[in-house]
């Protein structure tokens, strides 16, 4: 069986639609349905699939994710997955949106770390004629429409401030180099360790100044990096964990159980920090998981 693909290039993104005689965009509301069946939702049963359109050309697929054991708060949203996915494929800026529900307000915040955020085109196709103000349904409108008086990065940041999708490097550097490597175990490879401090150099934590990253190892070898993602708002903020388990999805990893071994990269004295949390989540989804923290600067 073919995996299932997150990402579709630019390419045949255009031959999908040109077959089907639409333009990309009009294509995007079809592929809701088949993003909603990816989804894994252990715990409500409600899947949503959300399907962006990038500026690259490339159509990007977004899910939501629950962890039984686990308060509600460490699900990731559709539209939340759909970012991270952009963001860990270098994706510069994200301009169509379909969506099968109504983005929550976690989402509409979320999305506010993208610049030009209230440009983002969305639409809903659960929506009924009438859902939206004007009447009109089965259309896109602008993120504006669905979060008027927004709050974001603008109201805490200079406009200089890399925000998510921009590049970022963090320039952080192990804190202790020599005894970061001296660690002799197989698991825990330098490749490893080196990969969760290039996902905390791409972290996006201009409010707190505690970027972090996460390596995950699986059974076959295989790595995933995932980093943290800042909110304006704070709680809509995404885990490196979290992150790093978006990854391994999107690139075709299915069993959590065959997540071996974890690496942590943040700094030693950080007001927010990600190893308590980190570790729970990692122990409750794959309970055999190893995991190792090493501070940066
Ligand atoms: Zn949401």
């Amino acid at each position: 069986m073919d995996r299932p693909r997150f990402v579709i290039e630019a390419s045949e993104a255009e031959s999908m639609a040109k077959k089907s005689g639409l333009t990309v965009v009009q294509l995007l509301p079809s592929l809701v349905k088949s993003a909603q069946g990816l989804a894994r939702v252990p715990i409500s049963k409600f899947h949503v699939g959300a399907i962006g359109y990038g500026s690259s050309g490339r159509i990007f697929f977004g899910v939501n994710l629950e962890f039984p054991g686990l308060p509600l708060h460490y699900s990731v949203h559709a539209e939340q997955f759909l970012v991270t996915n952009l963001s860990i494929q270098s994706e510069p800026r994200l301009d169509y949106v379909a969506v099968s529900a109504a983005p929550c307000g976690h989402c509409r915040q979320f999305f506010q770390e993208i610049r030009g955020a209230q440009d983002i085109k969305i639409l809903i196709t659960s929506a009924e004629p009438g859902d939206n103000n004007d009447g009109s349904c089965g259309q896109f409108s602008p993120l504006l429409q669905l979060l008027p008086h927004r709050f974001g990065p603008g109201d805490l940041l200079g406009e200089d401030v890399p925000l998510v999708l921009e590049q970022h490097n963090n320039g952080l550097s192990f804190s202790n180099k020599s005894e970061t490597f001296s660690n002799k175990s197989p698991t825990f490879s330098n490749d490893l360790i080196k990969a969760a401090l290039e996902a905390a150099n791409k972290s996006h934590a201009p409010y707190s100044l505690c970027p972090s990253g996460v390596a995950i190892l699986d059974s076959e070898g295989k790595i995933y990096k995932g980093w943290y993602m800042e909110s304006a708002a704070y709680n809509p903020s995404m885990g490196p964990v979290r992150a790093a388990l978006v990854n391994y999805i999107v690139s075709g990893g299915v069993g959590y159980d065959k997540i071996v071994a974890a690496v942590l990269v943040e700094k030693e004295v950080a007001l927010v920090k990600q190893e308590q949390t980190a570790r729970l989540l990692l122990q409750t989804i794959s309970p055999k998981v190893e995991f190792r923290v090493f501070h940066c600067k």
